[in-house]
Order: structure tokens, then C-alpha cells, then sequence
């Protein structure tokens, strides 16, 4: 890791998805920015209340490192994006989110985004949080919407539907999935000291994992156009 705290795996030259990069990062931080009050209200209900803050900390650090991280390949950014949040966020989430991105980059490794490369990024994205946090979905956490929306990825890459198509049922999924969370009662993490009383609120987690995905939606979405 260099000073500035992003590692040194950069490539030379263009990256051609360096663009793309900089607007996922600063949607990202906006939209976690914008929502630090609610998201720590959510966890006061059922956590501690440091959700937003937590969230806060890491993503406006990847907002401080943005050119940096858009001038490395993305396999790379993602690992040292995974490195910071794991840093910066503390907490139960920093490492979760921290495990979900260096998973991805790992996966990627130098090669280019394609669309099947994307879902098996995901998919080890998935699996490095279910890994880390010895969880699954159904047990009131952020996987009740990264698993939803994993599988609506996989299922409409390999169905070979249209980017709208495919964008619209990734956001379903994890609206759906989010919502689903205020039913359930925590088997993990704070939330699960309160046990049957954790019933009623919606995840703070999985409210965060929502709202991301959602930004880089937007994102992938304008990249269309
Ligand atoms: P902390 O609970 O340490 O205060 P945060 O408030 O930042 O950390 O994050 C809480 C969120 O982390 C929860 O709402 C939940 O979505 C997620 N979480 C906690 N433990 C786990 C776990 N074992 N597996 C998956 N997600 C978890
Ligand atoms: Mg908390």
C-alpha cells in the first residue's frame, strides 16, 4: 500500500473502464452520503446506530482516492477499494462490504469485464460475505439482498436478456429482498440480540447493500445511453 492508502497493482497506460470506475465510486459515495442519517436510524433500532457512519467513513475515503482507483485496472481497483473499506468502515459491515469488493477484483484478476465474468464476480462476491460472516440469506443481513440480486444477475445473463431487462430485475430483487428483511427476525450480527424483537425494521444492511446497487445500476444504465 502506498501512503494515500491505495495499493500499487495500477496498469500503465489507459484503462479503458477507468471512466466507469470514477462514476461507480462517486454514486457510490453519494448515495451513502446522502443516507447516513437513515441508515444509523435503522441500526439504532436494532444495532448500535453507527451503520451510516461506518458506511460513511469508508466510501467518502474510496470519493478522497477516486482518481487513483480509476487509473488501475479494475480487477486491481476493486481489490484496494476492498482493502480500504475493510480499513475505514469498521464494524461488522466494513469487512463484509471490504470481503464482497476483494472478491470481485480477485475474480477478474487482469482480464475485462465481460458480462459472464461480471455474474461470476458476484457470485464470489456472495460467497466471500456468506464466507466471512457465516451467513446466509434469511437471517435478516445484507445477503437478503445480494443473494436475490446475484441470482437475478445470473438468471438474466444466462437468459441473454436486454441490459433494461436485466437491470430492472436486479433492482426488483433487491427492493424485494430489502423488504422482505422487516419480516425476519436476526440470526446475526447485533440485531440478533433482540431476537424475535429485531421483527418490524428493515435490516440496516441490507438497506445499504439496496441502495448500492441501485447507484451502480444508475450508472450502468447512463452507460447505456
Ligand atoms: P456493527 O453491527 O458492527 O455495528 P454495522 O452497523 O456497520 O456494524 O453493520 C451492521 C450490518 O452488517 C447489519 O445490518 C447486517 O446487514 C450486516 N451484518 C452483520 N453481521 C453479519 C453477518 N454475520 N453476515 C452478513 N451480514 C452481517
Ligand atoms: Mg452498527
Amino acid at each position: 500500500m502506498t501512503p494515500g492508502g491505495v495499493g500499487s497493482c495500477g496498469g500503465t497506460g489507459a484503462n479503458p473502464t477507468g471512466d466507469l470506475q470514477s462514476r461507480l465510486i462517486a454514486a457510490a459515495a453519494a448515495v451513502i452520503a446522502e443516507n447516513v442519517e437513515p441508515l444509523s436510524a435503522l441500526d439504532r433500532a436494532i444495532g448500535d446506530g453507527d451503520h451510516g457512519i461506518n458506511l460513511n467513513r469508508g466510501f467518502s475515503a474510496l470519493a478522497a482516492a477516486r482518481e487513483q482507483l480509476a487509473a488501475e485496472p479494475l480487477g486491481c481497483a476493486l481489490q484496494n477499494a476492498g482493502t480500504m473499506l475493510v480499513m475505514k468502515v469498521g464494524g461488522a459491515s466494513g469487512p463484509l462490504y471490504g470481503s464482497f469488493l476483494m472478491a470481485m477484483g480477485k475474480t477478474l484478476g487482469d482480464a475485462a469485464p465481460t458480462p459472464e465474468r461480471v455474474v461470476a464476480m458476484v457470485d464470489a462476491g456472495v460467497a466471500a460475505v456468506k464466507a466471512r460472516g457465516r451467513s446466509d440469506a434469511g437471517e435478516k443481513t445484507m445477503l437478503d439482498v445480494l443473494v436475490p440480486v446475484s441470482d437475478a444477475l445470473r438468471k438474466g445473463a444466462v437468459a441473454g436478456v436486454a441490459r433494461t431487462e436485466l437491470v430492472d430485475a436486479v433492482l426488483r430483487a433487491a427492493d424485494q429482498g430489502l423488504e422482505a428483511t422487516r419480516d425476519l427476525a436476526a440470526t446475526k450480527g447485533r440485531a440478533s440480540f433482540l431476537g424475535r424483537r429485531s421483527v418490524g425494521t428493515l435490516d440496516p444492511g441490507a438497506q445499504s447493500s439496496c441502495l448500492l446497487v441501485h447507484a451502480v445500476c444508475r450508472v450502468i444504465m447512463e452507460d447505456a445511453k
